[in-house]
């Protein structure tokens, strides 16, 4: 390993000791652009990774809300402008309560290189609250998102920094806090937030995106295989907004989701979550709820349902952990192995932790695709939802879902090129590392120390 770069690694794992997710990211990209390093000195004389790996900005402030009782809470709001060479900052806000500065740091870490493949013009950040959302009425999380945003208001917008929903934050938070921005503001600045609702200047396809984009991508996967999507099983983790995704574009595509999973285990329908629409639309009366629990689907469609058990022991053609952050471990990882499964496509933010995901990339004949690339649809289509504000006008869905289309191609085909270049062969990881740390990594050069 390339000195330089190992030398980061360390200075991050001493520095951030107490934030192990953002020390794993950090040596699962730096590991992958090495043999970049290698090749440019030039990166090493001006310092480049250690200004890569600190944040240009990062914040948190005081959020206090009304719950309907009268009793007051206080929470942590957070936002990490993380690197905007080549863009406006650009990233979700989380709401979850186990959100901390090493979940900002990680996601906003990702977010960089992410984004940066898109090919679009946006730079990464992240942000969110330790504010749990579960359970809370309609009224607690309005009160909430405008708490949060009067708080942040002042520190973002269409050419500063552009947040979005992430976990805890679908349409209804983003109406509210975009609400609240207009009123501070007393402009129309919608270029401000994605994730609208259309009536307001949301993108269409934009909450379908993050899905079907992972689809996509997997599509352009298979046919480099020479194989098809038509008739593959599919086991899927979580039940929100990006699942929901992948099982439309699922049944359009003739695919099977075979699982979901949520905090309280897992759901096995042989028949397909993506058969019908009456249980596609199912996921967002789950997700509406508030219960935040997959049994409900296993006794509303009379499915098994596995408690307290991840649903990486399935047999499936595709494995898809498409709910959280390190939800693959080894013992899960060698199950798959296992089970003969020959693609395995990242979808949540880092959801396999390093051992694991090395692991599987060592295995022979199996396929690995890493979640920046696999889930930038939806924050491309921001990157759209942002184009059509500033131009004042509204794509067709159909027009938005081509240019996503597009644009996963693109992604999966520089990700080719650049590992090919470096003589790696069909190493999806480094590849989407290796093309999105490049035009990040140019673009700060040029603009001299900062
Ligand atoms: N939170 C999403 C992500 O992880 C979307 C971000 C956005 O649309 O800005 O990329």
């Amino acid at each position: 390993m390339n000195a330089y770069v190992a030398s980061v690694i360390e200075n991050v794992k001493r520095k951030h000791g107490s934030e192990p997710e953002f020390v794993q990211t950090v040596e699962e990209v730096l590991t992958s652009i090495a043999p970049m390093v290698d090749k440019h000195p030039e990166y090493e004389k001006v310092d480049l990774l250690n200004r890569m790996v600190e944040p240009e900005r990062m914040f948190t402030f005081r959020v206090v809300w009304m719950d309907d009782g009268g009793n007051y809470h206080t929470n942590t709001g957070y936002r990490c402008q993380f690197n905007g060479a080549i863009g406006p900052y650009k990233g979700g806000l989380r709401f979850q309560k186990n959100v901390y500065p090493g979940i900002i740091k990680f996601l906003g870490f990702e977010q960089i290189f992410k984004n940066s493949l898109t090919g679009l013009p946006i730079g990464g950040g992240k942000g969110g609250s330790d504010f749990d959302p579960a359970g809370k009425s309609e009224g607690e999380i309005m009160r909430f998102c405008q708490s949060f945003m009067t708080a942040l208001y002042r520190y973002i917008g269409p050419d500063i920094d552009v947040p979005a929903g992430d976990m805890g934050v679908g349409g209804r938070e983003i109406g509210y806090l975009y609400g609240q921005y207009r009123r501070l503001k007393g402009t129309f600045e919608n270029g401000v937030l994605t994730g609208k609702g259309f009536s307001y200047g949301g993108s269409l396809t934009r909450p379908e995106a993050t899905g079907y984009g992972a689809m996509y991508y997997l599509q352009e996967v298979l046919a480099h295989e020479g194989e098809d999507v038509r008739g593959k099983t599919i086991a899927c983790a979580g039940f929100g907004n990006v699942t929901w995704g992948i099982c439309k574009k699922a049944r359009d595509l003739g695919a099977k989701v075979v699982t979901l999973s949520g905090p309280d285990g897992y759901v096995y329908d042989p028949d397909g979550v993506s058969s019908s629409q009456e249980k596609i639309d199912y996921l967002v009366t789950m997700r509406n709820s508030g219960r935040n629990l997959v049994q409900d689907y296993a006794d509303r469609f009379g499915v098994a349902f596995h408690p307290g058990e991840k649903p990486w022991g399935v047999k499936a053609d595709v494995v898809m952990p498409s709910a959280m952050q390190n939800d693959v471990h080894m013992e899960h990882a060698k199950q798959i192995v296992e089970n003969g499964v020959k693609y395995y496509i990242e979808v949540a933010n880092m959801p396999t932790t390093n051992d694991a995901l090395f692991y599987l990339m060592g295995q022979p004949g199996m396929i690995v695709a890493p979640s920046k690339a696999v889930n930038a649809g939806g924050v491309a289509v921001s990157a759209l939802e942002m184009s059509q504000n500033s131009e004042r006008l509204v794509w067709s869905a159909e027009e938005v879902d081509e240019k996503l289309k597009g644009i996963m191609k693109n992604i999966h085909k520089v990700s080719v090129e650049a590992a090919e270049e470096y003589g790696l062969g069909y190493n999806l990881v480094a590849g989407a590392n290796l093309a999105g740390f490049k035009k990040v990594a140019e673009a700060m050069m040029e603009q001299g120390a900062f």
